[in-house]
């Protein structure tokens, strides 16, 4: 049974523009693409006391780049094989949401991706078969489910290339 989701939905009565942190992402993803990214390595989180992180990012274990870099920003990061959402995952995203001012939450899926050549079919997640597109789609609609309360997060389901390491949202 994942934890209450009170708290975080309290907090999301004051959580930044969605639409300017989504904005942010693209732009941060621009600025990584050509090599004008203003972080070398993975910022840390309190790197700069003013300011939460962006948006959390739950994203494929196998994932071959930090999303921190792909988007060039001040994330939060979760990680799984192929983006199983137990309830491990929603606890840890709704402790986040109350601890942050943060309302977007990205559903990053990859290709390749070797959790998936390797026919991963966790039972918690069956649309693990499916192409990125569906797939992350799929476990954001699912993800939205469990945070009913919380009407004013979005959940923005991409995926990333990661030859050209260009994210696109769906
Ligand atoms: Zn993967």
């Amino acid at each position: 049974m994942a934890p209450t989701l009170r708290n975080a939905s309290q907090v999301m009565s004051t959580t930044p523009n969605v639409a300017w942190s989504l904005k942010e992402l693209r732009a941060g993803n621009v600025r990584h693409l050509c090599g004008q990214a203003r972080y070398s390595t993975a910022p840390p989180l309190g790197h700069n006391d003013t300011s939460d992180p962006l948006a959390l990012v739950f994203a494929c274990s196998d994932l071959r780049f930090a999303p921190e870099l792909l988007f060039d920003a001040n994330l939060l990061v979760l990680q799984n094989a192929r983006l199983t959402l137990d309830d491990a995952v929603v606890g840890s995203i709704a402790i986040a949401l109350s601890r942050y001012r943060m309302g977007l939450v990205v559903i990053l899926d990859h290709r390749p991706c070797k959790v998936f050549d390797a026919g991963w079919n966790h039972g918690a997640t069956r649309s693990s078969q499916l192409v990125p597109q569906a797939h992350a789609v799929h476990v954001a609609m699912k993800l939205r489910t469990h945070f009913a309360y919380t009407p004013n997060l979005h959940v923005a389901p991409a995926t990333v290339d990661e030859a050209s390491q260009r994210v696109e949202f769906l």
